[in-house]
């Protein structure tokens, strides 16, 4: 059993792919802009006989994630699993996004998970063994309206999960994506009925996902099961992006 970070795991996927991991058996670390958030997920785990701890950072901020990792490595050792989740959605036509929000998202996604992976990649290469599993979006493979801004800082999350794959693969780390559809979380409740209701029924299986579906996506990848998966962007999407 392993020692996993989970970003962004106050909620949504992250809380979801943090249950899972502790329910497998691994320690999890549940980082989140908010502690309150967190420590709900902790709690969750606990109450299920898990074991867990609360990390509040700002993934995009150097020194936040630095001394969240440090911390980490003292309550519990250096993770050997880490799961770049954090994020937000934002929709907006090409001409009305704003500069600053332009490099929001890409702190967010694209900075906080380089400096995650920054963080906890070389305790992983010491060891050997290591796990990365990097969430991205369909949108980051086929793009979207309004999604100039998310839909690029997804496929760029794409790209460096391939480029470090093939950096440290025969060092013992794995590194893999996942790219999920609509799956049912706060993000895609805040968008218009109208927006779900017509998605869904675009959709080959007819339904969103749910958080826990990607938990176990997650847990597989982290699996030996999974030992041949290095570089892939796994595709849960409903069957709405088949490549
Ligand atoms: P969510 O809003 O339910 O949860 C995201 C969590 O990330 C929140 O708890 C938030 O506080 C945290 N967070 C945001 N910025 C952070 C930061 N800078 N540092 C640390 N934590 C931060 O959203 P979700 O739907 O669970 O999304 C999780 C991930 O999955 C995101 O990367 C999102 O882009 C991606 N995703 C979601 C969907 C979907 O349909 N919900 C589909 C594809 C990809």
């Amino acid at each position: 059993m392993m020692i996993a970070l989970v970003t962004g795991a106050g909620s949504g996927i992250g809380a979801a792919i943090a249950l899972r991991l502790a329910a497998d058996g691994h320690t999890v670390a549940v980082n989140d802009l908010s502690l309150e958030a967190a420590k709900a997920t902790v709690e969750k785990i606990h109450a299920a006989g898990g074991v867990a701890g609360a990390y509040a950072a700002d993934v995009s901020d150097e020194v936040a994630v630095t001394e969240m990792v440090d911390l980490i490595t003292e309550d519990f050792g250096a993770p050997e699993i880490l799961v770049n989740n954090a994020g937000f959605g934002h929709q907006a036509r090409f001409t009305e996004i704003e500069p600053a929000m332009f490099d929001k998202i890409f702190a967010v996604h694209v900075r906080g998970n380089y400096l995650c992976t920054r963080a906890c990649l070389p305790a992983m290469l010491e060891k050997g063994q290591g796990h990365i599993v990097n969430i991205a979006s369909q949108l980051g493979q086929i793009g979207g309206v309004e999604l100039v801004h998310y839909a690029g800082a997804k496929a760029a999350v794409i790209g460096m999960t391939k480029s470090l794959a093939r950096e440290v693969s025969t060092q013992g780390v794995r590194v893999n994506a996942v790219a999920p559809g609509p799956i049912n979380t706060p993000l895609v409740e805040a968008l218009s009925e109208e927006w779900k209701t017509a998605k869904r029924a675009e959709l080959p299986l007819g339904r969103f996902g749910s958080p826990a579906e990607i938990g176990g996506v997650v847990s597989f990848l982290v699996s030996d099961d999974a030992a041949l998966f290095v570089g892939q962007t796994l595709g849960p999407n409903s069957g709405d992006v088949m490549l």
